[in-house]
């Protein structure tokens, strides 16, 4: 179906459907068969065989994924960081530099910090909130560009306009970790970065129920990284394909009530006196608030915040608090807690996440689909134990 022209909460239904549907089935059945009949001669990347990315289920999702994005093409990858790591080792080599954001996802600041050194990858990180130093990081050899949408914990929000501006600039690859934005409130290629990274595990899919992850971009980047998963061999398998595919479709509805209800929590978190600090570009007085409010439709779902009373106080927080679930990631439909010093940047020295403002006390909260209200209450009870 032509969807292209329409607007997102119908691509999400209706792009990359097969048509005519299969057998009439309204869902995208799950196609669980490792190779399809080959009869004809064919180029390797192009015989239909599961590891390729190139199956019924595999195929739907890239056409609704490049589509949710106005992208040119779509992949997807067995997680998030398969679709960083490989897009990283796809598109550069030995001799090439790297300029990444300073404050990224910890998993992704750990694939540069220890992996990039073995494939003798060089790179810098530079601060998503002050550009006029990233020039002085270029090098001769500067070959891409990483930043993610909002980082994570902190939710800071770089000019992403300028960094394209300056990729464009030098010939670099603009590529953005789109993950906690989502399509929804975010969609890159309309702002001209040339590959968006998604870990499918949090909003896309939004259950909490599987391990994805997106690659979305121009085609001949898209490409390239293809045959580079085809060799690494991260492809998605079927059912997760098929979950994915499903999660999809709420994307819209979830995403912009997570959004409604992530605002009205974090109001009334920076107006609790036992509060010293909440960070969420959706709040007015936040310093990225005019920035964001210009690039996105919306704030997504993930808020940090600190306590007066500090660690002893956060550790008390989030015994008392009875709704969120303690537990890593972020996006699903479930509010979860976390503590990010101690799970997603637990890998990073803890100078090191000194140095990028995530403080030991700090909660993350990704917040879910429950009630805006009791959600509330459940903090407010929480706070007046402290
Ligand atoms: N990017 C961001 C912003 C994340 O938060 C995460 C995981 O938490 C990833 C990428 C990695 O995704 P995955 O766990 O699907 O590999």
């Amino acid at each position: 179906m032509g969807d292209s022209n329409k607007r997102i909460e119908t691509k999400l239904i209706h792009s990359g459907e097969p048509q005519p549907r299969i057998l009439g089935s309204v869902m995208m059945p799950i196609f669980q068969s490792a190779m399809y009949e080959c009869r004809e001669e064919l180029d390797y990347h192009n015989i239909q065989y599961i590891r390729l990315s190139n199956t019924p289920n595999h195929e739907a999702l890239h056409k609704k994924l490049k589509d949710l994005e106005n992208a040119e093409a779509a992949l997807v990858t067995t997680s998030g960081m398969a679709a960083i790591s490989t897009t990283i080792l796809a598109l550069m080599s030995s001799g090439d530099h790297l300029l990444a954001q300073d404050c990224l996802y910890g998993g992704t600041h750990n694939f540069i910090t220890q992996d990039l050194p073995a494939f003798k990858i060089d790179f810098d990180f530079f601060k998503g909130d002050d550009l006029s130093r990233l020039e002085g990081k270029l090098k001769k050899n500067t070959k891409a560009i990483l930043v993610e949408t909002m980082t994570n914990p902190l939710l800071q929000v770089a000019d992403l306009k300028e960094i394209v501006q300056f990729a464009k600039d030098h010939g670099l690859i603009s590529i953005i970790d789109n993950t906690i934005a989502s399509p929804i409130n975010f969609r890159p290629a309309e702002w001209g970065f040339d590959l968006s990274l998604q870990s499918g595990t949090k909003y896309l899919n939004g259950h909490s129920d599987l391990v994805a992850g997106a690659v979305i971009g121009k085609e001949d980047l898209v490409r390239k990284i293809t045959r580079k998963l085809n060799h690494f061999g991260g492809s998605l398998d079927p059912h997760a394909a098929f979950l994915l595919h499903r999660g999809l479709k709420t994307l819209a509805v979830r995403m912009r009530f997570q959004n409604e209800s992530t605002l009205k929590i974090s109001n009334f978190l920076q107006k609790h006196p036992k509060v010293s600090k909440v960070n969420y570009p959706g709040l007015e007085d936040n310093p990225y608030h005019t920035l964001a409010k210009e690039l996105f439709d919306g704030f997504s779902g993930v808020l940090s915040f600190q306590l007066q009373g500090g660690q002893k106080a956060s550790a008390r927080f989030i015994e008392k608090t009875t709704l969120p679930i303690q537990a890593p990631s972020l996006g699903g439909i479930e509010t979860l807690i976390t503590q990010p010093a101690k799970t997603s940047h637990g890998g990073i020295k803890p100078e090191e996440r000194k140095c990028l403002g995530i403080s030991d006390d700090l909660i993350r909260i990704s917040v879910g689909v429950e009630a805006t209200e009791d959600l509330i209450e459940d903090f407010e009870k929480a706070l007046s134990t402290i």
